[in-house]
């Protein structure tokens, strides 16, 4: 009963997001990037907003740093269709990949935290500054908190390093495959004990 209710209630939320028009970035879009993954997933992964094959495509992390993000959630047992939602930050692409403004995360924000109150994940992956700046506190620095568990609205929060981070200085790989450990850890603890990972 209650995820029927859920089902409509994000439908309805999708097509809010799909036709909004808060902030300027509205102008330069093909496509809205609502954001997509098993709407009864346990797990969401958030980035910072669409580029531009994501712009294109209407789907969020679908170009190279979509790429690397599905090959590392692979390794941890994850995927899309199975057990995790993916969202961004702003649902809409900003002029040449610049990062978001805080007007347009400010008007954006609302869409996220509806987001996550109906799908309620038990465990959120920030995935770089933008996403852990956005969601928890502007002053926090990715280099300094990833890692670590942070506790928010009673739920288990990861930051860890952008997979275009990953991309440009692959030495960060190391690190970030250790916070992705420590998520399927926390996985098999909170949601699933007998959860298959290939790789860890
Ligand atoms: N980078 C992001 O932060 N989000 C996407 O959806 C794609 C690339
Ligand atoms: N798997 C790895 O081996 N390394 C990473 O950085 C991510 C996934």
């Amino acid at each position: 009963m209650c995820i029927k209710i859920n089902l409509f209630e994000i439908e309805d939320l999708k097509q809010q997001v799909l036709s909004c028009t808060k902030c300027a970035l509205a102008h330069g879009r093909t496509n809205v990037v609502f954001g997509e993954g098993n709407l009864q997933a346990k797990l969401m992964c958030i980035g910072e907003g669409p580029g531009r094959d994501e712009d294109l495509q209407g789907r969020p992390f679908v170009g190279k740093s979509g790429q690397l993000l599905d090959k590392i959630l692979a390794a941890c047992g994850f995927s899309r269709t199975e057990n995790v939602f993916i969202a961004n930050i702003v649902k809409c692409r900003p002029p040449n990949n610049r990062a978001p403004l805080p007007e347009e995360k400010a008007q954006c924000l609302p869409y996220l935290y509806k987001q996550i109150e109906l799908i309620n994940p038990t465990i959120i992956v920030l995935l770089g500054a933008t996403a852990l700046n956005g969601l928890i506190d502007e002053s926090l620095k990715i280099t300094k908190v990833r890692g670590q568990w942070i506790e928010w609205q009673n739920r288990w929060v990861m930051p860890t390093y952008h997979p275009a981070a990953l991309l440009r200085n692959p030495s960060l790989k190391a690190e970030t495959w250790e916070d992705f450990k420590k998520v399927v850890a926390q996985y098999r603890i909170l949601v699933n004990p007998n959860h298959k990972a290939p790789h860890c």
